[in-house]
């Protein structure tokens, strides 16, 4: 399902994709959970993919948070007496604590310092904070930046605003056969960082349009872009009856860094998606992980009182690469390639969700004769003895309980594809039936 349409060649002669494209108009952004930001984010979106919009309240009670005021910045600077900008939030998004409160006022360094962030391990990175939830300010800056402030008293300007407002998200709905759901969640309240969650959105985007092309569905998709924790919640809320539709979801964070793909299982990790997330990712050399309840919005939809069985794929997790959360988390640390890997290998998942069923093997006494049917490969080899394997393992298994995806898992050498490619053989032969139907859970 790779998308040749999306591509094209900049004037370096280097592939450029849609995935890169996005990152790069995303990224100079100031995002939140609430303001403009968000909104112009969503804007957007809303350019590559039809989204329907929403906006809660300040004031609306969501479980047990409540939506707060809308932050809106202007302009942040940490001045020296006479007039030179030492710190300046035009030159990056992170040099402010979100959130931050309303201040201009002059202050005597060592009180500054107390709302400074910096990280001495990496003297050159910015630090992303924030300030959500306990009224405050702060800026960000390097150690380096840090080290120079060297006057007595300076001049400290926040022009912020935390007003009424709303706090918004946007979801993309492509309709399938049934009403049965799979849901896509990527986060969309972090400035400027790329790999948490710009890389999360692009995939979800390209992966919509993708899921949008197929010639028919059999899921409802629903793609949501909402702010980490309060935004999914608000979603929960305004949604229960979708919420009960979802059967398979999958929240998308940390594609393009460091490592191979990771898997983090549902809260039981007995889910179809578990089965067919983990199916691909561990044949594509990544690796599955068990629920924690720490993370990223996986934490809300599988929460005991929604029960939504919703895994996150990422690359290297959150807080396990130094980059996290810091300015070093730039467009120059993701690999586009690696985002279509990523992107490649939902579109893997989603086909394995759409096209699993439990086939009946048609002629259970001993082994039917394929070379008669014309399933036999004519010609030798490899990929002819990995077809006859693949045959044998459907008609081992082929008993009308266990799925094309349990049927690989059980043959521990065969690829969901291969058993799918058997499978479709074999029923062309007249050994398999019935026709696909439903999948399985
Ligand atoms: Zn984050």
């Amino acid at each position: 399902m790779t998308d040749q349409a999306n591509r094209r060649h900049d004037t370096h002669g280097q592939v450029e994709t849609a995935l890169g494209r996005h990152l790069e108009r995303l990224y100079p952004i100031c995002r939140s959970i609430s303001g403009p930001g968000l909104r112009e984010t969503l804007d957007l979106i809303g350019e590559e993919v039809e989204l329907q919009r929403s906006s809660i309240p300040t004031g609306t009670e969501v479980f047990d948070w409540t939506i707060g005021d809308e932050w809106s910045i202007r302009q942040a600077y940490i001045e020296s007496l006479d007039g030179r900008r030492v710190i300046d939030f035009e030159r990056h998004n992170l040099h402010v604590v979100s959130y931050s409160t309303p201040i201009d006022t002059l202050m005597d360094v060592d009180e500054l310092d107390r709302h400074l962030h910096s990280l001495p391990d990496h003297p050159d990175w910015i630090p992303y904070r924030t300030s959500y939830y306990s009224p405050g300010w702060g800026f960000c800056l390097s150690q380096r930046q840090r080290s120079q402030l060297t006057d007595l008293r300076y001049r400290v300007v926040i022009d912020s605003t935390l007003e009424p407002g709303a706090l918004d998200y946007g979801e993309a709905v492509i309709v399938g056969d049934c009403d049965e759901e799979v849901i896509f969640s990527a986060h969309v309240c972090h400035p400027s960082l790329a790999n948490d969650n710009l890389t999360g959105v692009a995939v979800a985007i390209e992966l919509a349009k993708r899921v949008r092309s197929l010639p028919s569905r059999r899921y409802t998709y629903r793609f949501l872009f909402a702010p980490g924790t309060i935004g999914s919640l608000a979603w929960l809320k305004m949604n229960p009856d979708a919420t009960r539709k979802i059967r398979h979801g999958l929240v998308l964070t940390g594609l393009g860094g460091p490592g191979e793909l990771v898997y983090k299982q549902t809260l039981h990790g007995d889910a179809s998606i578990d089965r067919a997330a983990g199916h691909v990712v561990s044949r594509s050399g990544g690796s599955i992980r068990t629920y924690s309840p720490w993370g990223y919005d996986e934490r809300q939809f599988n929460a005991l009182g929604f029960g939504v069985p919703v895994g996150r794929l990422s690359r290297t997790p959150h807080g396990e690469y130094p980059e996290y959360h810091t300015s070093a988390d730039n467009l120059q640390f993701i690999s586009v390639p690696k985002l279509e890997q990523a992107l490649d290998t939902l579109s893997d998942i989603v086909h394995i969700l759409e096209t699993d069923r439990r086939p009946v093997n048609l002629s259970p006494y001993g082994e039917p004769q394929l070379g008669k049917r014309g399933l036999y490969p004519a010609v030798g080899g490899k990929a002819a003895s990995d077809a006859v394997l693949a045959m044998l393992w459907t008609l081992a298994h082929a008993d009308g309980k266990h799925s094309l995806l349990d049927i690989a898992e059980i043959s521990r050498v065969c690829s969901f594809e291969q058993i799918q490619d058997a499978a479709d053989q074999l029923q062309r032969g007249g050994l398999l039936g019935p026709a696909p139907s439903r999948a399985p859970g």
